[in-house]
């Protein structure tokens, strides 16, 4: 087993570290003036976007473009040290066109669309022309269960009529975001997993209203605003529909390993990072007269932030492999272990940057309380860390022995 990254994938590393070092950190303070403070674009992202797509660091996160779709071509394994980088600021995905939700809805479509509809909506968001969002959780019913998904949508001639409810809509709220997937049921009277499709719903279609914008934990997500929305009568062309009517799950589930393992990627560059601001500040600071990080217990945070860190890197390496050797099928169980183990992790780790810091850890000036928010999120988030846990139970198999008999104990005395 080589533990070594690949030439191609050290070659993009550096190229994107480079990158990042000089065009994108030093905007970082002025991205936090526009974004959170005045909030409007950041004036500078279309042009850092021609940039980086210029040195090749476009849509990096999709394995299978096609010849004639803009991006570097690299696995999910070579991808994966490229998102920790980007995981370090929270913008800094939309510079290379590798965020949340468009990157998963490019996936989709690649995989689902037609070619009209791949002309229509895959190729505005290739070249971020275009924002995208995903339209499942619904307000009325228990969203971690999919089949609980209750909003209708109705053939009529060659359109669907859509009616429902949609919260927590990441990106929704976003003014260039000119449609999203949305999964309704399709056929009240098929079988559970075939009740559902997905359908590509423009925001500008008649009824569809953008109900509130919604914070979490009282942050904002200023990359992709969450919106909940409102489908009132909303009619929409059939030629809209992604896949065949009843494939709405398995629509979801091809954009659902991508979207679970990039967030995963992303989160242990942003530990990374909380491990080095835990570094500086303790050893900047004085109390009772030594360094904080000379404190045995600062140097413990920091050292099983480290153990914990590597693991979930390990992990989330393996299940890139995985998803590139076998698809989102053959690595399904492997999604579900990062999925829970990577946001506890950073829960964990943001918690403890939050203590080393004091006052100023929950403070605007660092970005400690949206990591400690982002992790507890991800506990939710794309499946709640109960549904993943009884996925992974499943699947683990009964020994072939019984207690009495087992090779493995003792002997009971009779
Ligand atoms: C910031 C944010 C952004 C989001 N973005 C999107 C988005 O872009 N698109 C979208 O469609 N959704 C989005 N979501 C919604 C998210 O995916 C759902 O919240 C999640 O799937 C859970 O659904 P629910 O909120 O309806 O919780 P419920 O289904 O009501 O579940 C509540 C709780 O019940 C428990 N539970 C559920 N099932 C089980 C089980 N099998 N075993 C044990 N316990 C269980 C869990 O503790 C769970 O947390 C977002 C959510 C947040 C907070």
């Amino acid at each position: 087993m080589d533990f070594n990254l690949s030439a191609q994938s050290e070659h993009w590393r550096d190229r994107l570290q480079s990158f990042f070092d000089r065009e994108v950190l030093p905007r970082h303070r002025a991205w936090l003036e526009h974004a959170a403070v005045k909030r409007e674009p950041a004036p500078f992202m279309g042009e850092l976007q021609e940039k980086a797509r210029a040195a090749g660091l476009w849509n990096l996160g999709l394995p299978e473009l096609a010849p004639d779709e803009p991006g570097t071509r690299l696995s999910n394994l070579e991808y994966a040290p490229l998102a920790e980088i980007m995981g370090r600021l929270f913008w800094a995905p939309e510079v290379f066109n590798c965020q949340a939700p468009d990157v998963p809805n490019m996936i989709a479509l690649q995989n689902c669309a037609t070619p009209e509809q791949k002309q229509c909506w895959l190729r505005p968001l290739l070249e971020a022309r275009t924002r995208s969002a995903f339209g499942m959780t619904e307000p009325d019913v228990a969203s971690s269960d999919a089949t609980n998904i209750a909003t209708t949508m109705v053939r009529d001639g060659d359109d669907y009529i859509v009616n429902g409810r949609k919260w927590f809509i990441t990106g929704a709220a976003h003014p260039r975001c000119s449609f999203l997937i949305v999964l309704g049921v399709t056929n009240s009277e098929a079988g559970r997993t075939r009740r559902h499709s997905c359908l590509i719903v423009p925001m500008d279609a008649p009824g569809v209203r953008l109900v509130r914008p919604l914070r979490w934990m009282g942050c904002e997500d200023h990359v992709a605003p969450i919106g909940e929305l409102a489908f009132d009568n909303v009619r929409v062309s059939r030629s809209n529909l992604l896949g065949e009517e009843g494939d709405g799950f398995k629509v979801a589930q091809v954009r659902l390993g991508p979207a679970r393992i990039h967030h995963c990627m992303r989160s242990i560059g942003l530990c990374e990072l909380l491990i080095e601001l835990m570094m500086v500040r303790s050893a900047e600071r004085s109390a009772f007269g030594r360094a904080v990080i000379q404190y045995d217990t600062v140097q413990r945070w920091i050292a099983e932030s480290r153990v914990e860190l590597e693991q979930a890197r390990l992990l989330s390496y393996r299940c890139a492999w995985r998803l590139d050797q076998a698809g989102h099928h053959g690595a399904w169980r492997d999604v579900s272990v990062i999925k829970v183990a990577v946001p506890a992790m950073l829960q964990r780790i943001a918690d403890r940057a939050m203590q080393v810091f004091g006052a100023m850890g929950g403070s605007d000036d660092t970005p400690i309380h949206q990591a400690l928010a982002w992790g507890r999120l991800l506990r939710i988030g794309d499946g709640p860390d109960e549904v993943h846990l009884r996925q992974i139970f499943r699947m683990e198999t009964m020994p072939p022995w019984s207690i009495a008999d087992s090779p493995y104990l003792a002997a009971h005395p009779s």
